[in-house]
């Protein structure tokens, strides 16, 4: 049985599903409509190109990304891939759900009931983890992300800008991914509470004069075409993914129920999208190769559990050195991040080497 209908509860069921697996799907929250557009690496993009879900792509070929300093570095794609993609979570939401509705092997349930394995799927607050005691370790990064879409003057339609910007309350990063068109973007901009705190009492013009102070000179005219939604950004642990309840029914955790990211690197759904997949691999190996060890087979579900463990560790080191490389108060830090950007933007191998790396 999966809980949560969130993207990673949606494409665990189809991805099991797919494979003739007989599922049930708990559809006692109706997921609100989400109003962001995520980035994607080209490993997530496989993922969900091999179930041919038909999502709307839209590559990003250059970013450009700005110090609180003057601190510039632009990034090109390298040999023809794209740096990253962009794809509407609205859209991602509602071709996932006609996929499980449509799906023979999926029950749709209003009531939890027994079932040999339970994927939680219910993101970082997840309640299911609450009642079997997991304990979970999480840090207030003390931010507030606000996302929306918006539009403003010509750009690359290709092209995705990042801010790191030192305001009067402290650090604010501000994203714009492109959507396919010169004109409008998606914004996430994650900021310090007190800042948020003014901004939801501001009007959408003052709003947008906080946008340019940060934006200009490389972006400007701004409007608002979606209100901003808020969400609070906490770094999250969950020690134990898998075990036995009292009924002895195996249990495991994917997505952010198992662990969060500051949305500052656009990692958080990926890394949820790498634990689905595993997942699915590691049971419908047990199903084809070994039936003897069932679905709920807590040994291999282990081996899920150790690999994913290691496998995001690479993204919360990214997340959280960049977040206390630049919120860091110190001045002779201030001075060698943005002079460390300029190096990396002079430098072409080097430049090479990051994008490849990152792609
Ligand atoms: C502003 C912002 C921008 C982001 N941008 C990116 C990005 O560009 N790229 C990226 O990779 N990541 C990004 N992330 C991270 C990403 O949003 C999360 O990692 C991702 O949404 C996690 O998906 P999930 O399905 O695990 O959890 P959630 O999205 O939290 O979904 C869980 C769902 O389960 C439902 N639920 C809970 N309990 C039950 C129950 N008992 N029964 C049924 N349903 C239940 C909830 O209502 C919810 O809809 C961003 C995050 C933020 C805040």
């Amino acid at each position: 049985m999966v809980l949560g209908r969130g993207i990673v509860g949606n494409l665990t069921s189809v991805l099991l599903a797919d494979r003739t697996l007989r599922l049930a799907i708990l559809d006692q929250l109706i997921a609100e409509s989400d109003p962001r557009y995520f980035a994607f690496t080209e490993k997530t993009k496989s993922i969900l190109d091999g179930i041919k879900l038909p999502l709307n792509w839209y590559p990003v070929n250059e970013v450009a990304i700005f110090g609180d300093n003057k601190g510039q570095l632009i990034l090109q794609n390298v040999e023809g891939r794209a740096l990253f993609y962009v794809a509407s979570g609205k859209q991602f939401h509602e071709v996932l759900w006609q996929r499980v509705q449509s799906n023979p092997f999926v029950e749709i349930l209003k009531e939890p009931a027994s079932a040999r394995l339970k994927v939680i799927c219910e993101g970082q607050h997840s309640v299911t983890r609450e009642k079997l005691k997991i304990p979970k370790n999480s840090w207030s990064y003390q931010q507030i992300a606000m996302a929306g879409l918006l539009c403003h003057t010509p750009r690359k339609i290709d092209k995705a800008f990042q801010w790191f910007h030192k305001g009067q309350y402290g650090l604010e990063i501000l994203a714009l991914l492109p959507i396919g068109e010169i004109d409008k973007s998606a914004i996430v901009w994650s900021m310090p509470l007190e800042k948020a705190e003014v901004m939801i009492h501001l009007t959408a013009p003052e709003q947008v004069a906080l946008l340019n102070e940060i934006s200009e000179p490389h972006l400007t005219g701004f409007n608002f075409i979606t209100t901003l939604h808020t969400w609070d950004i906490q770094k999250m642990r969950v020690d134990q993914w898998s075990g036995r309840d009292r009924e002895n029914q195996t249990w495991v955790l994917v997505g952010d129920s198992a662990h969060g990211i500051h949305p500052l690197a656009g990692l958080g759904l990926n890394l949820g999208i790498g634990d689905a997949k595993l997942l699915a691999d590691v049971v419908m190996n047990n199903v084809v190769n070994h039936p003897w060890k069932g679905v709920d087979h807590l040994p291999s579900i282990r081996k899920y559990e150790r690999q994913r463990k290691t496998d995001i560790l690479w993204a919360e080191w990214v997340c959280d050195g960049l977040h206390g490389l630049f919120a860091h108060p110190d001045n002779r830090l201030h001075l060698l991040r943005n002079w460390g950007l300029n190096v990396l933007d002079r430098s072409r191998f080097l430049k090479e080497l990051i994008v490849k790396t990152a792609v």
